[in-house]
Parts: C-alpha cells; sequence; structure tokens
C-alpha cells in the first residue's frame, strides 16, 4: 500500500487540522540489561537450545505503526495500525 508523506489531518493538541508528517516507528533492538533478555541468556546458555517451539510461518501481514508529527506544534499522535502487507511512503 502507498501513503503520503505528509497529509492533513486533525492534532489532538492544536485542537485543529493541520499539516502532519507521517513516520513509521521501529522498534529498538533489545535491551540486553532488561530482565527478559537476561532471562533468555540464561535459558539459551548450555545444552538444551531454545526454550519454546520456534515461531513457523508468521502472519501474512503486520499491522502498521504510524506516527503523525503536526507541523504547527511539532508534537506527533499515532492512529490505531491497519493491516497491510508493505507500506511504502511516498511524496
Ligand atoms: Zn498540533
Amino acid at each position: 500500500m502507498k501513503m503520503p508523506r505528509r497529509i492533513r489531518t486533525y492534532c489532538p493538541y492544536c485542537n485543529e487540522h493541520n499539516e502532519h508528517e507521517v513516520e513509521k516507528v521501529r522498534n529498538n533492538p533489545p535491551s540486553e540489561m532488561k530482565w527478559g533478555q537476561r532471562q533468555f541468556r540464561r535459558v539459551t546458555s548450555g545444552y538444551r537450545g531454545y526454550p519454546r517451539p520456534l515461531p513457523t510461518g508468521g502472519k501474512p501481514t503486520q499491522k502498521t505503526d504510524l506516527r503523525f508529527r503536526c507541523n504547527e506544534c511539532g508534537k506527533a499522535h499515532s492512529r490505531k495500525g491497519f493491516r497491510t502487507s508493505r507500506l511504502e511512503l511516498e511524496g
């Protein structure tokens, strides 16, 4: 799916419609200091590898994670994600 890079939509901070910049949100790599990651390293170390069956297949589409940044106030808000196989920002 193709999506424009800038759209005019409602800004909840300005309480009016303004031009918004569309950004994709990337997730950060897991921190090695977090409890879940330490647990994972402990469990997978030594004999016996992965603690649960390896995930196979997966969903055919992924939900989008977009952030809309207002050009007037500079604040960002997000919307409900929708499913699409590929998202292209253009314009
Ligand atoms: Zn705004």
